[in-house]
């Protein structure tokens, strides 16, 4: 019988220390999550079940230590070449079993990786939130905090807007920042962010990319304001909701580059969070194989199993094709991530525009095939006790952030097709 284990995984990029952690994730999703997932749903609001699940990944696995130096505590991924086709495959494991727990945990270390990964280490600031990460034995939630009420899309078109459309401010007095501004919508807040990226503007309505900066405040400091999470439609692993700044205060230092960078480096992190998503897609993909291989090896039509009908065929070699391909095109993003020496920097605009197109297509492919075994399913596709319905509202969201489809669109349009007014 074929398993997950049967679909192509590049293995020359992946090292043994990698795979061995990916068997720990797979063990802990096996034990930890996947009995528990039907009930997650429920528990979107108190996380009563979510939580203890998620610490155990992160705080005593150490999961939450990844990026950070090892004479920090950490296990230096931010240092290493092969840091995202080996977070690739992490981001799989757990989205397997969950793809909202995959997200939040993932995303609590992405405001992270604009003062971590090479080329771009800000050592001062690691060393200052070190200890947070890598001797707590509570999962951090690190958000990246850029959506704002008038629309997200725009405040990621950095490359044709550049940050003029940003409203939250940071304001120099003396040797600290005050930023007052309000968001939405990031991954582990809605009551839960200890630590915050916040995308903020030094001068409001500015073109200047000196102007866009990248500024790290504590979820406790004076004049934070978190809502409670959203209700949405899956996903209950990853808390989101509204975060208000009012005068709030922070050192200087906190800022995560000079001036100038961190216009650059929160180009990064979108390229990073597209690219990434493709792991959170192809991983949800895997479990669906396994339920619906299960489904057409036991139901039965005529006397003969579903999958020995020549119709049902058809969709299962889609269902196959469609993930083997992303499955390869997702490792091979995150070499592309990996590798600047040889497709670019991460933050320029082919990397931007290739890490988008990948994005809004493994999306439309992946939404596609699930849909068509749902109809395959019929009634059982809709049935909670099979998870299709639960991955297939899941999998929705990783097309709705980081602008949506339509800013993938423009992007790719822009960069292959040198569109100047998109
Ligand atoms: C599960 C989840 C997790 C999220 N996590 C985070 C997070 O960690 N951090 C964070 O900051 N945000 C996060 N978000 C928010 C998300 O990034 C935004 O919702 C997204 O960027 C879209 O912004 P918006 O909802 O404000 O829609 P808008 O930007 O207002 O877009 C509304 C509509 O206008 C269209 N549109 C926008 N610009 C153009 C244009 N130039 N031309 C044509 N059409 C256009 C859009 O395609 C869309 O149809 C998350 C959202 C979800 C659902």
């Amino acid at each position: 019988m074929r398993t997950i284990e049967d679909f192509t995984r590049p293995l020359e990029y992946l090292n043994p220390f990698t795979q061995s952690l990916a068997s720990i994730v797979r063990d802990w999703a096996e034990k930890e999550v996947i009995p528990y997932r039907r009930q997650f749903d429920e528990d979107w609001e108190e996380h009563s079940l979510i939580y203890p699940s998620g610490r155990k990944l992160m705080a005593e696995l150490g999961l939450q230590r990844l990026l950070f130096p090892e004479d920090l505590g950490g296990m230096g991924f931010g240092e290493s070449d092969y840091a995202f086709s080996n977070m690739y495959i992490l981001g799989e494991e757990m989205s397997r079993a969950d793809s909202g727990m995959a997200v939040a945990l993932g995303v609590g270390l992405w405001p992270l990786m604009s003062i971590s990964l090479k080329p771009h280490i800000n050592r001062r600031l690691l060393e200052e939130f070190a200890p947070m990460y890598c001797d707590s034995d509570e999962v951090i939630g690190g958000a990246l905090c850029m959506t704002e009420p008038q629309g997200g899309s725009d405040i990621e078109n950095v490359e044709f807007l550049k940050g003029s459309t940003i409203q939250t401010t940071a304001v120099r007095d003396g040797d600290e920042w005050v930023i007052n501004g309000h968001k939405l919508w990031p991954s582990n807040t809605g009551g839960i962010a200890d630590l915050m990226g916040v995308v903020c503007t030094t001068n409001p309505g500015s073109r200047d990319p000196d102007d866009v900066a990248l500024i790290f405040v504590p979820g406790d400091a004076a004049g934070v304001t978190q809502s409670g999470p959203y209700e949405k439609a899956g996903m209950a692993a990853d808390k989101n909701g509204d975060i208000w700044y009012e005068n709030v205060r922070v050192p200087l230092w906190y800022r995560a580059h000079d001036p100038g960078k961190d216009a650059l480096f929160f180009l990064d992190l979108i390229s990073i969070g597209n690219g990434i998503t493709l792991s959170f897609t192809t991983g949800v993909m895997m479990n669906v194989y396994e339920r619906l291989t299960e489904f057409v090896n036991r139901k039965r039509y005529h006397g003969k199993l579903l999958k020995e009908n020549d119709a049902v065929a058809g969709v299962l070699a889609d269902y196959a094709a469609t993930l083997e391909a992303l499955r390869i095109l997702g490792y091979q993003a995150a070499r592309m991530l990996d590798r600047s020496d040889l497709y670019g920097e991460r933050w320029s605009p082919q990397m931007m525009a290739k890490m988008r197109s990948y994005r809004y297509f493994t999306m439309d492919r992946c939404l596609e095939v699930t849909g068509k075994v749902m109809n395959l399913m019929e009634a059982f596709g809709s049935d909670r006790d099979w998870d299709i319905e639960k991955h297939w509202r899941d999998i929705k969201m990783n097309q709705l952030w980081l602008g949506g489809k339509q800013l993938c669109q423009i992007e790719a349009a822009r960069w292959f097709f040198d569109c100047e007014t998109l």
